[in-house]
């Protein structure tokens, strides 16, 4: 029986790093990873990589770049004559930057010394696992530490199972060969919001049926109100409050059907998107002595430190506890290696940063002004809009604002909430300034360069205590 320091079971971003990391310090470390991609053949990088982050950013940086192009180049003195979309080209490079992203990850398992299997794993008792290679007969190993990370799964709904091309899933939705006239989407979330973006910028007619009342109630009020007016100027028509009853496929367009506060209705769609969350995926995977516990969601059960209950076994990214996101499921990975190595990390899970890549995009870290204060501490918070920014005026680019959260007794960052462009990457400064415990007099002591983006947190954090340069005073707004 072959035998490992470490077998990592899933080679999405959580499990690719816990493997990469664990050969790095010196464990003779092996990925067992079962994915076949688009071109028929094996590939590493799971859902991220595939059918996630990565090809939706693709697609949805090609279309903004596009609706950019069309809507506002003339504003800036660029004239464009008539523009057009090349659906397939654009899902064909979308597809380019996929197949060169899922081989760097088989190349660094290569440079790091990580045994890549092509196959499928069931962990069985004792840190036994089975491997079934993709054309061959079944062996099993062993090993010192097993890391579970088999990721997720989209969740289906019984009023619109899917059906070929027409009701997709997420994947699906990656894949239309054409701008579908009217799209359908089920869930406002972070997929029914970027994938909507996608398609209605590339010109479909989108609605998007919700079944809460109230739209994003993860985001800070303000900023979630902000999002929602800014998607809808982009003609995301979306519905909330509404519950999906059935679909019909009819030929090439699908029926869907759901009530609402005004009663029933009925919506005819060319292509419909199923977006309502994800699920855990254990499939198959443990052997009934395996062990390894499940809690009432379907999560693995696992501690602060992403241990399982049965010795040696830990457990990462999407198939855990905690938000749905990539860069969790990586820090995960990498904090349970170092630990196999007798090191003793932590992740910080007050410190997650979440982004929404919509036009403008949205990003948060820590908590909003209202979880602070239904908790009853007392904040205060500072706020500054793109409008009033600069760069943003001189890029064209105003719509949005950033909101600092601090505690009004001891100043230190609770949370930092944005809308605007490019708060993907500005939210890093706030998680900087978080996990060292900042307050919002050090982020205004800091110097931020002129003229950017990141001037706008700068401001931001002045605007707390009151000193923001440019906007007026909150008390002098007031009168
Ligand atoms: P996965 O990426 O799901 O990987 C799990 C791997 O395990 C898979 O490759 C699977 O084949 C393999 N596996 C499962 N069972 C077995 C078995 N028995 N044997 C062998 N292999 C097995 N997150 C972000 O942070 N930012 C984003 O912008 C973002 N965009 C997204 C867009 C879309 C459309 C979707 C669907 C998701 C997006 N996500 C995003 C979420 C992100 O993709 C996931 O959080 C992330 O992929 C989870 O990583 P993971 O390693 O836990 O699981
Ligand atoms: P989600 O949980 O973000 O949103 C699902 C939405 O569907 C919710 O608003 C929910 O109320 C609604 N819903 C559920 N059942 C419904 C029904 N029957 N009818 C109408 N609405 C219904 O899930 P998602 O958008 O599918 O994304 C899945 C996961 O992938 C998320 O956890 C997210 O973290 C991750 N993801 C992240 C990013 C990112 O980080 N930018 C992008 C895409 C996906």
């Amino acid at each position: 029986m072959d035998t490992y320091d470490v077998i990592v079971i899933g080679a999405g971003p959580a499990g690719y790093h816990a493997a990469i990391r664990a050969a790095q310090l010196g464990l003779n470390t092996a990925c067992i990873e079962k994915w076949i991609g688009k071109s028929g053949k094996p590939v590493f990088g799971g859902t991220c990589l595939n059918v996630g982050c990565i090809p939706s950013k693709a697609l949805l940086d090609a279309s903004h770049k596009y609706a950019e192009a069309r809507d506002h180049f003339a504003e800036i003195g660029i004239m464009t004559g008539d523009l057009s979309v090349d659906v397939p080209a654009m899902i064909s490079r979308k597809d380019d930057v996929v197949t060169k992203l899922t081989g760097g990850v088989s190349a660094l398992f290569k440079s790091n010394g990580v045994t890549a299997l092509e196959g499928s794993a069931k962990l069985l008792a004792n840190r036994v696992v089975e491997f079934t290679p993709h054309d061959g007969a079944a062996s099993q190993l062993t090993a010192e530490h097993v890391v579970i990370a088999t990721g997720s799964v989209p969740v289906d709904i019984p009023p619109c199972p899917l059906v070929d091309e027409v009701v997709v899933d997420s994947t699906g939705a990656l894949e239309f060969q054409a701008v579908p006239k009217r799209l359908g989407i089920i869930g406002a979330g972070v997929i029914g919001l970027e994938l909507g973006s996608v398609w209605a910028r590339l010109g479909s007619e989108v609605v998007v049926l919700e079944a809460l009342p109230d739209f994003m109630p993860a985001l800070d009020k303000q900023i979630a109100r902000e999002t929602a007016k800014q998607l809808g100027r982009q003609g995301l028509d979306i519905r909330l409050g509404t519950r999906v009853t059935g679909s019909t496929v009819k030929g090439d367009t699908v029926e869907v059907t759901f009530t609402d506060g005004d009663g029933d209705h009925e919506e005819v769609f060319d292509k419909l998107i199923v977006a309502v969350g994800r699920k855990p995926y254990t499939e198959g995977l443990f052997a009934a002595d395996a062990g390894v516990n499940m809690d009432e969601g379907g999560f693995v059960f696992v501690d602060e430190f992403c241990n399982t209950e049965a010795p040696g076994i830990c457990a990462v990214g999407d198939v855990v506890r905690g938000p749905m996101l990539a860069h969790k499921g990586m820090e995960e990975g990498i904090m349970v290696a170092e630990r196999i190595a007798g090191h003793k990390p932590a992740v910080n899970y007050d410190c997650v940063p979440g982004v929404i890549y919509t036009h403008p995009e949205v990003a948060w870290v820590g908590r909003s002004e209202q979880e602070c204060k239904a908790a009853g501490e007392d904040v205060n918070v500072g706020m500054f809009p793109f409008a009033a920014s600069g760069r943003a005026l001189a890029s064209n680019d105003t719509d949005g604002l950033i909101k600092v959260v601090a505690d009004a007794e001891t100043d230190r960052v609770l949370g930092v909430h944005m809308v605007g462009p490019h708060v993907s990457e500005l939210i890093a400064e706030a998680v900087i300034a978080m996990e060292f415990e900042s307050s919002a007099e050090d982020l205004g002591l800091t110097m931020f360069a002129h003229p950017t983006l990141s001037e706008s947190l700068h401001e931001a954090a002045l605007a707390v205590s009151g000193h923001a340069i440019h906007v007026a005073p909150r008390k002098r707004r007031k009168k």
